[in-house]
This record gives C-alpha cells, sequence and structure tokens, in this order.
C-alpha cells in the first residue's frame, strides 16, 4: 500500500512480451517496493558516518566529506576555516575521575555541535579528545569570533558525573583558506596541518584560547 506524504522506493523491471511470430508486442512492468531495503541502507550508511560516543560524523567520514567540499573550492574559489579543537589536560580528568567521567565531558562538549555556526558546516572526530569543523563561506573573523565564544563556553560548563563536578578548558586553532592565497596544488592535509600547527600554538602558549593562520592577498603569505 503507497501512503500519502510518504517516500517510497521502487525497483521497476521492464520484461519484453513476444507475440508468436517472436515480435514484441508489449511488455510487463513490474514494480518491487524496496523501501524497507533502501531505509535499511540510509541507516547502516548513518551508523558507519557516526562516532559512537559523540554523535558527531567520525573520522573517516569527516574526511570524505570535506575532501569533497575542498574540491569544490578548488574548482569554484571561495573561501572556508578548519577549525581544529582539544579538550586541555585531559589525561588528568580521566586519571582524576575515571574514564567513564572523561567520556560524559566528550559527551558533554560534543552538544557544541548543534551551534549554528558548525550546521553551515560539519564536524567530526579527529582522535581522542580532538574535534575538527570544516566550515565553507565563512571569514576568518566570524570564526574566530565564533571559536572564542566556545572556548568560553566549554570553560563555563560544568559536567556532573556522580555528584563529581568536572570543569575542562579546550584550546583552538583555525586555518582559513581563500582562494587568493591557496595555489591549486594546496591540499586539504595542508590547511588541516595549519590548523593543527595553531592548536599546537596554543597549546603551547599556556592553553585555553584561540590561535590561527591566516593566508590571504591582505596578509603575508606564511613560507
Ligand atoms: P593537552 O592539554 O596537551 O591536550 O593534554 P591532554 O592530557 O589532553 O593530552 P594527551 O594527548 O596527553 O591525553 C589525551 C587523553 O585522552 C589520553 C586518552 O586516554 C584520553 N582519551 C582519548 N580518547 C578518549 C575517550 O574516548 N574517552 C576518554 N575518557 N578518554 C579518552
Ligand atoms: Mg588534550
Ligand atoms: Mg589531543
Amino acid at each position: 500500500m503507497i501512503q500519502e506524504n510518504k517516500e517510497e522506493y521502487f525497483h521497476v523491471r521492464f520484461s519484453p512480451i513476444q507475440n508468436q511470430q517472436g515480435f514484441q508486442v508489449g511488455f510487463i512492468v513490474t514494480f518491487s517496493n524496496i523501501t524497507e531495503r533502501v531505509i535499511l541502507q540510509e541507516k547502516l550508511q548513518h551508523l558507519a558516518s557516526i562516532d559512537g560516543l559523540t554523535g558527531v560524523l567520525n573520522r573517516t567520514f569527516f574526511m570524505q566529506k570535506a575532501k569533497a567540499q575542498f574540491l569544490k573550492f578548488q574548482q569554484y574559489g571561495g573561501q572556508a576555516c578548519i577549525i581544529m579543537f582539544d579538550v586541555d589536560r585531559f589525561k588528568s580528568v580521566n586519571d582524576t575521575f575515571g574514564h567513564e567521567a572523561g567520556d560524559a565531558v566528550l559527551t558533554g562538549i560534543s552538544k557544541f555541535a548543534k551551534d549554528p555556526l558548525i550546521n553551515r558546516g560539519f564536524i567530526g572526530r579527529y582522535g581522542g579528545e580532538e574535534f575538527i569543523i570544516y566550515i565553507p563561506d565563512v571569514s576568518l573573523v566570524e570564526a574566530y569570533e565564533w571559536g572564542e565564544q566556545v572556548h568560553q563556553k566549554i570553560e563555563q560548563k560544568t559536567v556532573i558525573v556522580q555528584g563529581a563536578k568536572i570543569n575542562v578548558t579546550s584550546s583552538f586553532g583555525i586555518s582559513c583558506f581563500d582562494d587568493t592565497y591557496h595555489s591549486s596544488s594546496s591540499t586539504l592535509k595542508d590547511v588541516i596541518r595549519e590548523a593543527d600547527e595553531a592548536l599546537f600554538e596554543a597549546k603551547r602558549n599556556g592553553r585555553n584560547r584561540v590561535h590561527f593562520v591566516m593566508h590571504s592577498s591582505s596578509y603575508k603569505k606564511l613560507t
């Protein structure tokens, strides 16, 4: 039964009908409803793309999506940013409160993934307590202001696990790119490496802060 307002999928098969002389005189058209199979495939695909703990994209799927976006950037130009952030001294959270509590902190932090700015792009879990975001059509100023806001929100957020109040800080690294700086030979890896370097700088300068690199005609090219 086909329900109104519900998307259904069909496999359509045309089987020719021949008369006794061997001439084709028509078709038998068979419709098989494959909706359940398609929905199951979509569910499996979704599960395969998601990080089980935090609900954001897993690294493999993030990279697939980011590569596709980057290809568009290389073809059509524009600007975009990669933002990486990492929980500060997370090992001590695990050591002090236990691994489960650490998991709860990661889940709590990933809630920021619902932020409207991230919804313009997408977020993935890049490593243990490190997240990565790709936002197309965003300026460095916007990305930086967002990073500042989120790193403050993370600092202010208290995760309560079995009565223990846990507060963490985070460090951010941002690399923005546009077609005036990045040549066609620049790769996504280059941009991610730059964001990672900015993150490393944030750590080196005391953590709980946002660092960035920016390349455009108005900035000196980094060598
Ligand atoms: P830094 O400020 O330099 O980032 O220090 P850090 O302690 O956060 O960094 P480090 O790389 O030394 O430790 C990261 C820790 O994150 C170690 C690892 O056990 C923990 N971790 C990674 N994935 C998970 C996870 O899924 N759950 C929990 N609870 N811990 C995790
Ligand atoms: Mg860390
Ligand atoms: Mg880390």
